[in-house]
């Protein structure tokens, strides 16, 4: 690192011991995401204080050292990857959750506070955060609102921007941003808090946030079946939004998810064998579910399927489709890609996908938010190809993949973000007009491009 010592020096008076780490086996845990991209950070700090993230920020950029912003590292881009060198500012001490203001329905929460913390607070008051994701037991606050964090309920209550009123943000040169505060209504200009949701830590470091919750949905159900073919998955989305409930999440996978989650992760479905794909339902009951499933079940679109009642029978059907990322972890190696599309078009793109792939050695797992459009594509090695062989043929697929969205009108990225893996091909989903924006506000917010450097966007604006 660039003036080391004087890093040092200046962060020792900063911070307690206890928070600046320099070993390289201490620092090696804060070195890269569940991407497992390597990294080599020159210095980790783990802030207790707003105040203590921007005097870091400031000593940094007073000695031109990058800095990379990090929390519960379950990001799947690379976003929280230091790989130069950097210092690695990580929030996960800060965790303070004020009471929650059952009156405006929000709560205040310091950045580092884990997602399913912040559930399990406000669930006391019967009020939900409602972004709810597989990796909510380790994914932070700040991570989950600077990827603007999707998850399983998207199709009922959107993504994380729709949840948050107010943020308190560090800049590099260690201004602290209160924007907006708990005020619902802000019609004065320019938009910072929706303009640093979402920038992966390349704008500002988010040190606080208020969410804004929903009371805890009644009468929560989970259903559970199996099709044959993707068409009788549409067609039974279709019935689904005509149901007498309210669709809180509709996720599909493929017979090969579900054979990995049972290897791998010993778990058992109920359901009977030889379908193509699985789909679980959550719903907010509103009528005579019994009727509407009857009904289904003697209809050929589903192959066999089942309503969870109790919560113990809930947990173990969501428990299959949790375990689908770690399992195909344990499988091989594997390259992701979360695209979406307008749902409309998920049946021909899926069609297309799995022609193309057909003649390649790659094997897919396919699963995701089919009601959202966005399908996760798993390409995992087949245990008879060598990996140069496989990793050709990924590239291949690639190129075909992003070219396949574009004319279906898709995103490279629904809902991980750009990070490292994704800014290549950033000008498939994003306008050459847009990127130059995107770099003057990258140059206003951090003119000597220290914060993130080398996530989402390239080095230099295009022409
Ligand atoms: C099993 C599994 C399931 C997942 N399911 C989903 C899903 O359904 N939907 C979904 O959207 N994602 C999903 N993810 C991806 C991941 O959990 C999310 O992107 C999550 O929001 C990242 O939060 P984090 O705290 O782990 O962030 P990190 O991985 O630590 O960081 C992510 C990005 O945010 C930046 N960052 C972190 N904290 C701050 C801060 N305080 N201020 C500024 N920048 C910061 C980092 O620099 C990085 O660019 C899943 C991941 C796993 C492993």
């Amino acid at each position: 690192m660039k003036n080391e010592s004087l890093f040092l020096s200046g962060a020792k008076e900063i911070l307690s011991p206890d928070s600046l780490l320099t070993e390289p086996e201490e620092c090696a845990p804060f070195a890269s995401d569940w991407t497992r991209l390597p990294g080599n950070p020159s210095a980790v700090v783990l802030p207790k204080t707003t105040a203590q993230v921007a005097s870091i920020l400031k000593l940094c950029q007073n000695l031109k050292i990058p800095v990379v912003p990090s929390g519960g590292r379950t990001g799947l881009c690379g976003g929280a990857v230091a790989s130069k060198g950097e210092v690695v500012v990580n929030l996960s001490r800060m965790t303070q959750l004020t009471p929650v203001n059952v009156a405006s329905r929000t709560v205040r929460v310091q950045a580092g506070a884990v997602t399913q913390s912040v559930h399990e607070h406000c669930a006391k008051a019967g009020l939900l955060w409602p972004i709810d994701l597989a990796a909510k037991g380790s994914s932070e606050i700040g991570g989950n609102l600077s990827t603007n964090a999707g998850g399983v309920r998207v199709i009922r209550y959107g993504m994380s921007r729709r949840w948050v009123v107010g943020l308190q943000a560090v800049t590099m040169n260690g201004e602290i941003l209160e924007l907006n505060e708990a005020v619902e209504k802000n019609n004065t200009g320019y938009d910072l808090v929706q303009l640093i949701i979402g920038s992966e830590g390349t704008l500002a470091v988010i040190t606080e946030a208020t969410l804004k919750l929903v009371p805890i949905p009644k009468n929560v159900s989970v259903l559970f079946f199996s099709v044959d073919d993707l068409p009788s998955l549409l067609k039974l989305f279709e019935i689904a939004r005509k149901g007498p409930f309210e669709v809180l999440a509709f996720e599909f996978f493929s017979a090969k998810c579900l054979q990995a989650v049972e290897e791998k992760l010993h778990r058992r479905s109920r359901l009977s064998r030889g379908a193509e794909y699985y789909v679980l339902m959550e719903i907010e009951e509103q009528g005579r579910v019994d009727d509407w499933l009857s009904q289904l079940l003697e209809s050929t679109i589903v192959q066999d399927g089942l309503l969870a009642h109790s919560s113990q029978e809930q947990r173990d059907v969501w428990a299959l489709r949790e375990g689908i990322t770690e399992s195909i972890a344990l499988t091989g190696p594997v390259r992701k890609y979360d695209v979406s599309l307008p749902v409309t078009r998920m049946l021909s793109f899926l069609g297309e996908v799995l022609e193309s792939i057909r003649n390649l050695r790659i094997e897919l797992f396919l699963f995701g938010h089919f009601g959202d459009g966005s399908p996760h594509l798993n390409l995992v090695k087949p245990a008879n190809a060598s990996l140069e062989d496989y990793e050709k043929d990924c590239d291949r697929f690639e190129e075909k993949l992003f070219h396949l969205l574009k004319e279906n009108g898709g995103s490279i990225s629904a809902e991980h973000g750009v990070g490292i893996l994704r800014k290549n091909w950033l000008t498939f989903s994003r306008s050459k007009t847009e990127l130059a924006l995107y770099h003057a506000i990258k140059k206003a917010f951090d003119p000597d491009g220290l914060l993130n450097p080398g996530k989402v966007l390239g080095q230099r604006s295009p022409g």
